[in-house]
């Protein structure tokens, strides 16, 4: 297992073929969003230091196969929340292919079509570690974990040694291609923040100012 902490790490090379090593790396920042945080920001800019991404596209999850019922906010709406939160930063972008695609949002449909639209890029896909620790029950998860590099972010006190478990009895060349990197920032969550708002109690400062604003002119949460 490669743990990371916000730390290139030369490793990599040696894993990859030399073709695939020498490609110039595209960040894809995965999750439901509901709301997007400073957590969320924070690991994705660690990412794109620690592995060299030129660019990360957050790419909103538009129907979560994995959560039926459970999202509160409409997918447009966080796929706008997503948009003014990281506005200000020049290698961040946004995609709302997983909003408009009809039918559940299967990982390696976006990761097919991101390496589609830039062959000559590898992709690395960060997530949450809880979320990359179920991928073999995602859509076609044998074929996805061919196609990119995952980068699981875990928040501060994750139990390492419940990880290190689960991560050990996967099969080595799945291993490979999955690097953990904690993120203290992650003790945001989104779940608290839609707490704190159903409870009247302050967001600020746990995520961009333009999201809070939204959030509270469009009485979402509550
Ligand atoms: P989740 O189960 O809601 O989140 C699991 C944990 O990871 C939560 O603690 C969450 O915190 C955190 N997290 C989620 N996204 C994160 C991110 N980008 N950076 C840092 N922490 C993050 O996971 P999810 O958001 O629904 O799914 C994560 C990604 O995996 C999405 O892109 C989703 O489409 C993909 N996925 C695909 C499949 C499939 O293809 N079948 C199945 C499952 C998940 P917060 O609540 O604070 O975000």
């Amino acid at each position: 297992m490669v743990f990371l902490a916000f730390k290139a790490n030369k490793q990599y090379n040696f894993f990859m073929g030399k073709e695939i090593a020498s490609k110039r790396r595209l960040g894809i920042m995965g999750g439901t969003f509901d709301p997007i945080h400073y957590g969320h920001l924070v690991a994705a800019e660690g990412a794109r230091h620690a592995f060299n991404l030129e660019k990360v596209v957050f790419i909103p999850a538009g129907n979560p196969p994995h959560k039926p019922g459970y999202i509160v906010a409409e997918p447009s709406v966080r796929y706008k929340m997503t948009c003014l939160a990281i506005a200000s930063n020049p290698f961040f972008c946004s995609s709302a292919m997983e909003v408009e695609r009809p039918g559940p949002s299967y990982t390696v449909d976006t990761v097919r079509k991101m390496a589609h639209l830039y062959p000559e890029k590898r992709i690395y896909f960060i997530t949450g570690a809880d979320a990359i620790l179920e991928i073999f029950s995602w859509k076609d998860s044998q074929i996805l974990l061919t196609m990119c590099n995952f980068v699981a972010t875990t928040r501060p006190g994750y139990c390492l040694k419940e990880l290190n478990k689960r991560f050990d009895s996967m099969p080595k060349g799945v291993k490979q291609n999955i690097s953990f990197m904690e993120v203290p920032a992650l003790a945001i969550s989104s779940t608290d923040i839609r707490q704190r708002v159903h409870e009247g109690k302050p967001i600020k400062y746990l995520l961009p100012e333009p999201v809070e604003d939204y959030i509270l002119r469009n009485n979402l949460y509550r």
